[in-house]
């Protein structure tokens, strides 16, 4: 039977970690902001937006909104983020995905600053993840490594198994396990003989973005399953990309959908602002 991963628990915990960290910095004189666009007014973004800024009111981080109508042009969002670079009291950008569709989500990506790219989705924080140098890491994959250090699995000289090789979440999280010293191997929708592939791993991480589709037939006996995935099911309740009655029996640990990796996405995010402020103003 598996122990279970509490993301709940140790986002909070990262949480109060922050809170305690920016009272202090606040008491130093230093205040740390972070800039939320939204461009539109689709729903799933107003969710995420409306947690972030809850979680910034929570921690002490003053959250600046950004909220654009549908019809912004790019060159308009462009102006915005220039500024925004240039300011220095504003410490973190973040612009809700999706976009709307006349603008270039890339080049909105590229404009924004290195140094306030607290989502880690600039090329230049990519790269510096893959060649071992400081930058921000994108925050789903940042959280999944705190998850597995502070419930204390090994990492170093695991076999790990990451399905999926999105630039938020599969690479990054790949990257960051090879970075721990895990032996890294990354499935896709192109992967001969997954079922095997993934019977190998002591951990395993599962981003393939398919309701329930990795049961007890792709697990390892006392392997760690960590499962990115969230979707709703038949009735409309709460699921992961992995069939969690099956595989908890046989893993040794496991994080649930919800309470497991969700949580941890806007404790990384917090921790990246309170971090751009402390290294670059
Ligand atoms: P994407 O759809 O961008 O990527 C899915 C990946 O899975 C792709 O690399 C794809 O391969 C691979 N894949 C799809 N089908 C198969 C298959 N049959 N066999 C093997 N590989 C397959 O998803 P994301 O990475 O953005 O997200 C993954 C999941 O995580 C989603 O459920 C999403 O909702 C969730 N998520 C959760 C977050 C959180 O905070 N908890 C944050 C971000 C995402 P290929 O590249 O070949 O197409």
């Amino acid at each position: 039977m598996a122990a279970i991963i509490d993301g709940k628990q140790i986002s909070k915990d990262i949480k109060e970690e922050l809170k305690k960290e920016v009272a202090e910095l606040k008491a130093a004189g230093k205040n740390c902001a972070l800039a939320v666009i939204q461009v539109g007014n689709d729903p799933a973004s107003s969710v995420y937006v409306g947690n972030k800024k809850k979680a910034c009111e929570y921690i002490g981080i003053e959250s600046v909104a950004y909220e654009l109508p549908e019809e912004t042009t790019q060159e308009e969002l462009l102006g915005i983020i220039d500024k925004l670079n240039n300011d220095p009291a504003i410490h973190g950008i973040l612009c809700q995905l999706p976009l709307p569709k006349h603008i270039n989500e890339d080049e909105v990506i590229q404009a924004i600053s290195p140094k306030k790219d607290v989502d880690g989705f600039h090329p230049q924080n990519v790269g510096a993840l893959v060649i071992g140098q400081q930058g921000f890491v994108s925050c789903t994959p940042a959280g999944i490594i705190q998850l597995l250090k502070r419930s204390n699995v090994e990492i170093a000289g695991k076999n790990c198994v990451v399905i999926g090789r999105s630039n938020i979440v599969g690479k990054p999280m790949s990257l960051l396990m090879l970075r721990e010293n895990a032996t890294v191997t990354i499935c896709h929708s192109k992967t001969a003989n997954l079922k095997e592939v993934c019977k190998q791993a002591d951990i395993l991480i599962v981003a393939i973005g398919k309701p329930q589709m990795i049961g007890a037939d792709y697990v390892k006996e006392g392997a760690v399953v960590i499962d990115v995935g969230i979707h709703r099911d038949s009735e409309n309740k709460l699921c992961g990309d992995v069939k969690y009655d099956e595989v908890f029996p046989i893993a040794s640990a496991i994080t649930p959908v919800p309470g497991g990796v969700g949580p941890m996405t806007i404790a990384m995010l917090m921790n990246n602002c309170v971090e751009a402020m402390k290294m670059y103003s």
